[in-house]
């Protein structure tokens, strides 16, 4: 084995990625060296390199947390995967496993938890460690880079979706169709929703009605929640903002339906203003919901291997890093870019 791996770094918040070689970690105890052949680019990676949020990563750090490759060392005392498994790495790096959120199936709000490309170095690397407890294992049929996106894009609308409480027939208002939005589209279909989707790019309509959205209205219009009532006859059931803009959280409250849910997944700092009475006299529910658990996780990943979820990627290799953060943060990418690692 090679002794130095690239790796795109964050030295500096706010400005490019810096590619390097740099040593390839070695696994602990319950860790896990995986080869990463495929790594997502999501729109928290460009939060993070951009130092977005209060709690901030220690500089430097290797971003990503949608890696998909194949096991190539393994830890003591690792006894769930060897060498030569396929795996994936998701946010979660690990959780304490001892909190109430840990016992009671709710690892994702663990005060103690660790982030993978934020708190620990991430997947933007031809080596990187993930903990076998937190780890995925992938379905041998699917392309690493046609996975890549289920382990947080996939996994994190598939939770946010079954957040929303809309069933089978039900209206599903989704705003925003980008990277997490075009999955979202798939998994509420696959659960029997009905899908109205929302973006403010022609382009991203386009691909929402072709992955079966019922109906597609542009955010901008000035019409847009008037639409979505008139559509819906009265509001969507289950209303899910994707979208990394303060607008769209505005929005989602006047497009729910009385007792409907507004599930945010979306992470734009700032506040949005809503008028309490409208949430109150309508019973109308607001959560938030983040990334998905180990089991979530498994069976978003069933709904991949078995062609239910097709994401639509574009593949570029690690070197481009820097261009295709910045078509993300211009709103220019369709689906998800994925990096292929040589
Ligand atoms: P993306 O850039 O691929 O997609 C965002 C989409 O929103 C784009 O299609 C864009 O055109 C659209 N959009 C922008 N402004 C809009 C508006 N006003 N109305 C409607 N649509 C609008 O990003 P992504 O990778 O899908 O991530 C989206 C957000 O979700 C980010 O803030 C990311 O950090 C967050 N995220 C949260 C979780 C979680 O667990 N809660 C997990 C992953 C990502
Ligand atoms: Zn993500
Ligand atoms: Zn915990």
């Amino acid at each position: 084995m090679a002794q130095t791996m690239r790796a795109a770094l964050v030295r500096e918040f706010g400005r490019p990625l810096v590619l390097e070689d740099l040593p390839i970690p070695s696994p602990g105890p319950g860790e896990l060296l995986v080869r990463i052949a495929a790594s997502g680019v999501c729109h928290t990676d460009l939060h993070a390199a951009d130092g977005d949020w209060a709690v901030k990563p220690a500089l430097p750090f290797i971003p990503g947390h949608e890696g998909a490759g194949v096991v190539a060392a393994v830890g003591a005392g690792v006894t769930a995967f060897r060498e030569g498994d396929r795996v994936g790495i998701p946010w979660l790096h690990d959780a304490c496993g001892a909190c109430e959120y840990c016992t009671s199936g709710w690892e994702t709000l663990c005060a103690r938890q660790r982030t993978t490309g934020y708190l620990v170095n991430g997947t933007f690397a031809e080596y990187c460690l993930g903990t076998a407890a937190f780890v995925a294992a992938l379905p041998g049929q699917v392309a690493f880079a046609d996975i890549a996106p289920v382990l947080c894009a996939g996994v994190t609308t598939y939770k946010a979706i079954r957040e929303t409480e809309a069933v089978a027939g039900q209206w599903l208002a989704l705003i925003g169709v980008g990277g997490l939005g075009h999955v979202a589209l798939q998994y509420a279909r696959a659960l029997g929703l009905q899908v109205v989707a929302l973006d403010v790019g022609a382009a991203k309509l386009e691909l929402a009605r072709a992955l079966g959205a019922e109906a597609v209205v542009d955010a901008a219009a000035p019409d847009a929640a008037r639409q979505v009532l008139k559509l819906t006859g009265g509001g969507a059931h289950g209303v899910l903002v994707t979208a990394a803009a303060a607008a769209a959280f505005s929005q989602a409250l006047r497009l729910v339906r009385r007792r409907g849910t507004v599930v945010f997944v979306g992470l734009p700092p700032g506040n949005f203003e809503t008028r309490i009475l409208d949430v109150v006299l309508k019973r109308i529910t607001i959560r938030g919901s983040i990334v998905g658990t180990r089991r979530d996780l498994a069976e978003a990943l069933a709904f991949a291997a078995d062609g239910r979820i097709r994401t639509h990627v574009r593949r570029a290799p690690l070197a481009e890093v820097n261009a295709v953060l910045g078509d993300l943060r211009a709103g220019r990418i369709e689906g998800r870019v994925v990096l292929e690692l040589p």
